[in-house]
């Protein structure tokens, strides 16, 4: 199916930043829609608990999603779900997203596609993915009732899973390459003389080993001695940080040197009429409070692109 009609502004992803900007865009009376690989919400899927976004001491990624759903449902902003996207086009001043579902074509676009759990690349993780290798705690955690489980990584999203899987597991062991968390200072506090977690510091693991059901133990390796030693373990969850979701954007639009989009205050990438806002954008903070903003900017300024460059009912070459 190819859509005749030439949208305003599409918005690739439904995370924060792509629900802020469609908000903004929907009341700025533009036409546009939110397309996405999965479902609403981005990481708020796999989110237990925010307890840093203004307004809310506590609400569970969930409730946050629906609220979003129900404020786009007020403001008729139309979500198309499930929508694989096979190719973009961003060099001519219509931009061309091609989707197995169809071809959709936009004066300017978002891109708010978020960022992927990165992979250790160890032997062994791979081969037990859904037998206790995961990278979702709160989809998973469940199955670790009573169970020793080991997180990689040292950042707020290793300690916030780890926090998460106490409530579970009997101990949690948290393998992290330095002797020192990146971790904020209040998850750094909870986390430190936690009962049921423990720390192997200065050490990564080197492999994951099991039987043909479930993971057993994993290798793990000092990075100062390098010496290796054996764990037990029950599970390995991996919060080693993301990789940015840019892959189709590759030689269309400026990327750093690990792939994250350039843009500038206003959200702009260096091709005219396309943003970029959320966790795919480089910048020094990623949080949902901060693409809720990146999105609240980009399409601000997309309004006054679309009103600068495109007359009143005409089709642009
Ligand atoms: P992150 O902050 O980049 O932390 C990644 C952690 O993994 C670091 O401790 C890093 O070690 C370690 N690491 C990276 N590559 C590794 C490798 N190959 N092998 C072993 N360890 C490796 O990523 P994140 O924790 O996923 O967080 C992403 C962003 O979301 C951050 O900006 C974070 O603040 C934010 N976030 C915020 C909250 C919250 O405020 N509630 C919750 C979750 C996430 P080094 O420390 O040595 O670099």
């Amino acid at each position: 199916m190819e859509e005749s009609r030439i949208r305003d502004f599409i918005i690739l992803g439904g995370g924060p930043a792509g629900v802020s900007a469609a908000i903004y865009a929907a009341r700025g009376m533009i036409d546009c829609f939110i397309l996405d690989t999965a479902t609403l919400g981005g990481q708020l899927n796999w989110t237990e608990t925010i307890e840093n976004y203004p307004g809310y001491l506590k609400i569970s990624g969930f409730e946050l999603i629906e609220k979003f759903r129900e404020q786009l449902e007020n403001l008729n902003v139309e979500i198309k779900q499930f929508q694989e996207i096979q190719k973009v086009d961003l060099t001519k001043q219509v931009k061309i997203i091609e989707t197995l579902e169809g071809t959709y074509r936009a004066k300017s676009i978002l891109i708010a596609t978020g960022a992927n759990p990165r992979k250790l690349g160890v032997p062994g993780e791979k081969e037990f993915i859904g037998r206790g290798v995961s990278y979702c705690a709160v989809c998973d955690g469940a199955f670790f009732k009573e169970k020793n489980i080991t997180v990689a990584g040292g950042g707020n999203s290793a300690i916030e899973e780890s926090l998460y899987l106490t409530r579970y597991a009997s101990s949690v062991t948290i393998v992290h390459r330095r002797d020192e968390l990146r971790a904020s200072k209040a998850y750094q506090e909870k986390v430190l003389n936690h009962p049921k977690i423990k720390f192997i510091w200065n050490s990564v693991i080197e492999e994951i080993k099991g039987n043909d059901r479930a993971v057993t133990d994993i290798m793990v390796k000092n990075v100062k001695t390098g010496k290796i030693e054996e764990y037990k373990t029950d599970g390995v969850f991996p919060y080693i940080g993301a990789n940015p979701n840019t892959g189709l954007f590759k030689g269309q639009i400026n990327l750093d040197e690990t792939g994250y989009i350039l843009t500038d205050e206003t959200m702009k990438t260096n091709v005219a009429g396309v943003y970029a806002a959320g966790d795919v954008r480089k910048t020094n903070l990623r949080q949902l409070v901060v693409s809720a903003s990146d999105g609240a900017i980009a399409a601000t300024d997309a309004i006054k692109y679309l009103d600068e460059v495109f007359e009143e009912n005409s089709i642009p070459a």
